[in-house]
């Protein structure tokens, strides 16, 4: 049988993605999709951040989330259904996320970047920011929170690389590769995991985050890669994955990353 897989996939616990994780199953199951890894947002108030939108789940929220991710792994013998989370990098708080990851029994992390200071810069309500920005300046400060990221070792994945972008707010290529090239650097030196996140595709830049610059780059240096939908809607499960394989294998991949209880499982791409 061959394998798909979506490894970032929300749930309506988060308060602005729609369907229940039973949905998100089995709309990967009508796409052919073998292993699906959920990963709502970790609970912000946790980490010490109150950000005025609802943007993740509610502390009390979390028990039940892995209790019916664990419910839905035993549903179906053909489907896997990995427990894993999206954890916002926020500088100065290693320590506190470290403790509050040992608590639970996640099978991989992903870590995003989201915020600048306090701007939710993926947010489509404070694109207007984008506005008053340099963005030279604007690339720097994001990545510099990316290698802080990876730095920390806390984290199994990078979520959507590049996302600063998102609002078509872009760098000429050649000013992109050495942004690339030192996250490249970064990411093996501390065995941290890239995704691919299709999500872009949907976004005003119409972009997977990476592109293909960058893809190619992390191919060379041999940097690990998932393969992501970052669904916020059952329909969004898979999105563009026909059109993401063809790209990973043209740029040289020969495998995705899939994790279990932290550890790596790497998935053949067919
Ligand atoms: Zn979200
Ligand atoms: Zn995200």
């Amino acid at each position: 049988m061959v394998k798909m897989i979506d490894y970032h996939i929300h749930t309506s616990l988060c308060g602005h993605a729609r369907g229940t994780p039973y949905q998100y199953l089995i709309a990967a199951r009508e796409k052919a999709i073998t292993e699906i890894g959920f990963a709502d947002h970790f609970p912000l108030a946790l980490l010490g951040c109150n950000s005025g939108d609802k943007v993740s789940m509610e502390p009390e929220e979390l028990a039940g989330y892995i209790a019916e991710v664990h419910r839905l792994d035993s549903l179906f013998p053909e489907m896997t259904v990995r427990l894993g989370v999206e954890v916002d990098y926020l500088p100065g708080q290693d320590g506190l996320i470290a403790e509050q990851l040992s608590r639970y029994p996640f099978d991989f992390v992903i870590g995003s970047v989201h915020f600048i200071g306090s701007w939710d810069f993926t947010h489509p309500a404070r694109e207007r920011e984008y506005r008053h920005k340099n963005l030279q300046k604007l690339y720097d400060d994001y990545f510099k929170l990316v290698w802080d990221a990876c730095r920390s070792r806390l984290f199994d994945v990078i979520g959507h690389l590049d996302i600063v972008k998102k609002f078509g707010y872009l760098l000429p290529e050649a000013e992109m590769e050495p942004y690339y090239l030192e996250t490249a650097r970064v990411l093996k030196e501390s065995g941290t995991c890239l995704e691919l996140n299709t999500a872009g595709r949907d976004a005003p830049v119409k972009q997977f985050y990476p592109g293909r610059q960058g893809l190619e780059i992390f191919c060379r240096e041999g940097i690990p890669i998932t393969l992501s939908s970052d669904a916020h809607a059952p329909q969004q499960v898979g999105r563009y994955f026909t059109e993401a394989v063809e790209l990973l294998r043209r740029v040289g991949y020969r495998e995705l990353t899939g994790f279990c209880r932290r550890r790596r499982v790497t998935i053949d791409l067919e």
